[in-house]
C-alpha cells in the first residue's frame, strides 16, 4: 500500500524539523526525519561512515543507499507498531530530496500535501543552524562553509522536487514567523486534509 504522506520541505534552518517533531506527537501522525535516521547510525557501521563522509562536506548521501536505509527504517517502525500505515499519516522531512528520490518513492508515497517552508532572512537561518550545532552537537552545522554548501545544494534540489508535484498540493509557509504561527498555519491545512481522508 502507498503511505498517506505529508512532506515538509525547506532549507536547512527553515524549521521543518521543529514542525515535524510537533506533528509527530499528535496521535495518528508518524514523523520521520531522514537526517535523524542517518544520525542514529553507529559511526563504525559502513552506512554511518558513508553518512559522515558526505554530511561533513554538506553533500547529499547517494540516492540508492539513502532510499534503502529509509525503507528499512519505515518497515522497522511498522513492525514495532510505532507506525500503522492503514491508520497514520506519514510526516516526512528531508526526503525525497531530489527528483530521482521522488521517482524512487513514487510507488511508496501517496503525497497529499507538501509544506514548503521559506525563510527569506538568511542571517536568521544561519543563526538557527549555529545554535543547533551547539545544542545538538551537529558537525554539519558548526562550520560556515559547510552551511553555505548545504544551502546551495538545497537551492538546486528544492526546485526540482517542488516541480514534481501538482501545484494544488504545494503550500507555501513563511517560516520567518515564530514556530507557533507556522504551526497554526500547517495545522489548519492538515486538519482539513484529515477530515477529507476520514470521509473518503
Ligand atoms: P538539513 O535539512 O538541516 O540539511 P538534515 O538532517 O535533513 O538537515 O540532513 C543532514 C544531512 O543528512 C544532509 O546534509 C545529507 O548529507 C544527509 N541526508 C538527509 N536526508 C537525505 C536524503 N534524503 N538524501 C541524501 N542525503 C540526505
Amino acid at each position: 500500500m502507498r503511505y498517506k504522506t505529508i512532506l515538509l520541505f525547506g532549507a536547512p534552518g527553515a524549521g521543518k524539523g521543529t514542525q515535524g517533531k510537533i506533528l509527530g506527537t499528535i496521535p495518528g501522525f508518524f514523523h520521520c526525519a531522514c537526517g535523524d535516521v542517518f544520525r542514529n547510525l553507529r559511526i563504525d557501521h559502513p552506512m554511518g561512515r558513508l553518512f559522515i563522509e558526505y554530511a561533513s562536506k554538506g553533500q547529499l548521501v547517494p540516492d540508492e543507499p539513502t532510499i534503502n536505509l529509509w525503507s528499512k527504517n519505515i518497515e522497522a517502525a511498522t513492525m514495532h507498531g510505532a507506525f500503522n500505515p492503514e491508520r497514520d499519516w506519514l510526516v516526512l522531512d528531508g526526503i525525497p530530496r531530489n527528483q530521482h528520490q521522488v521517482e524512487m518513492l513514487r510507488d511508496t508515497l501517496d503525497v497529499r500535501a507538501l509544506f514548503f517552508l521559506t525563510c527569506s532572512d538568511m542571517d536568521k537561518m544561519v543563526e538557527r543552524l549555529q545554535r543547533r550545532a551547539l545544542r545538538e552537537n551537529r558537525l554539519d552545522d558548526a562550520n560556515l562553509d559547510v552551511i553555505r554548501q548545504r544551502l546551495e545544494v538545497y537551492e538546486i534540489e528544492s526546485k526540482s522536487v517542488i516541480g514534481c508535484y501538482e501545484k494544488s498540493l504545494v503550500h507555501h509557509i513563511d517560516s520567518t514567523n515564530p514556530p507557533l504561527t507556522v504551526l497554526r498555519e500547517i495545522l489548519e491545512i492538515v486538519a482539513h486534509l484529515n477530515a477529507v481522508a476520514a470521509t473518503a
